[in-house]
């Protein structure tokens, strides 16, 4: 068996280790005679997996007592609505930030239910930088405040945070979940779709501090008021079963690894190692302004769309696949979550010094 250096947004790799347990425990968990696959959600041992899960996921992130942590379906697309739905429901009002497609779908979703505004946007320049936003254009009564974090597609991210003073602080962090430590305390609500760091696809974690639940609009459906789901400890329904159990596992993984201080030492080397060759490259350039540049999504052109085909192919041939940017973007991403090894990396960027020599 050979495996890949999988550079995909999402979904992607999961540590080696997790897919090893995750199959030597296929048939038999833990002496249950079962697939965790066939257990009832209800069942006293499945109930120790969802409990851990959350267990373990606070004590890495460090998640006050008082937020509630959630385990959802749907996608972080699915919270576009979501969000609105639950917290516009005050002044009516909220502020976007438009650092790519993630924010901008959701600033269009909430535009369905009320005043959102867009105060600021990076799009005049493809999206390659964090706006600069200015407190003056904050609504002093907006219901919330949302940003993406790490915005996936291209390759920026926050290394502050906007302060937003009382009015909350709501994140999507689908792309840097458990990339590094962050300090919950800042936000109202951060959320993110597992597949990107986390899990397989079909969970959304949700991250909620607890005084903004309960204030759902009436016609919010029951299965996106995230009340309901807080007062079931996440089985209001099914859950996805078996993805909280890989998340579970991963989760233990982090934690054996040194957890989240440990993740960042860890990405920060992985990164630097390919933004130090991007910078010295004469063939190769990273998209995004140095300031604002993502530890998890790295975009990189040629100066050559003939020039980057060649190589998105050349280098799936040689086992790293998944190089190609995303149409708006053109050229190359490579995304380097948590369980992209640091010779994940390395592979990638002695392939693109020697396909630099060879094509210059
Ligand atoms: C992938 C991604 C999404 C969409 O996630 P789904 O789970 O497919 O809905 C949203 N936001 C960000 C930042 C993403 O990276």
């Amino acid at each position: 068996m050979s495996r890949v250096y999988n550079f995909s947004a999402g979904p992607s790799m999961l540590p080696e280790a997790v897919l090893k347990k995750a199959a030597a425990e296929m048939l038999d968990y833990e002496g249950s005679g079962q697939s965790v696959m066939e257990m009832s959600h209800r069942s006293k041992i499945y109930d120790s997996i969802i409990k851990g899960a959350e267990a373990l996921l606070r004590e890495l992130m460090n998640i006050p007592d008082n937020y509630k942590v959630l385990f959802l379906q749907g996608g972080a697309s699915t919270q576009f609505a979501a969000i609105p739905l639950n917290f516009m429901n005050g002044s009516g009002k909220a502020d976007y930030v438009l650092t790519g497609q993630w924010a901008k779908k959701a600033y269009a979703e909430a535009q369905k239910y009320g005043e959102a505004k867009a105060v600021a946007s990076s799009a005049d320049k493809t999206f390659s930088y964090i706006p600069k936003l200015n407190k003056a254009d904050f609504t002093p009564d907006a219901d919330y405040f949302y940003i993406c974090m790490n915005n996936t597609i291209y390759g920026t991210v926050y290394h502050e945070l906007p302060d937003t003073g009382d009015v909350p602080l709501i994140a999507d962090i689908s792309s840097c979940f458990l990339s590094e430590p962050i300090d919950v305390s800042r936000f109202g609500m951060v959320y993110g779709g597992a597949q990107k760091n986390v899990a397989p696809a079909g969970l959304t974690i949700c991250i909620i501090r607890e005084d903004l639940l309960g204030k759902a609009r009436d016609i919010t459906p029951t299965m996106l008021n995230y009340q309901v789901h807080a007062d079931n400890d996440s089985l209001y329904n099914t859950p996805p079963c078996y993805t909280i159990y890989i998340c579970k596992l991963v989760l233990e993984w982090l934690k054996e690894n040194g957890g989240l201080e440990a993740m960042k030492e860890r990405n920060e080397k992985k990164a630097k190692l390919l933004y130090d060759f991007l910078d010295n490259s004469k063939m190769f350039r990273g998209t995004v302004v140095p300031e604002d540049r993502s530890l998890m999504n790295v975009p990189f052109v040629t100066d050559s769309d003939e020039l980057n085909a060649k190589f998105v192919k050349e280098a799936e041939a040689s086992g790293l696949i998944n190089l190609k940017g995303h149409r708006t973007v053109g050229g190359m991403r490579a995304s380097i979550y948590n369980a992209m090894p640091y010779e994940g990396v390395k592979a990638l960027v002695d392939f693109m010094a020697e396909f630099e020599k060879a094509n210059s």
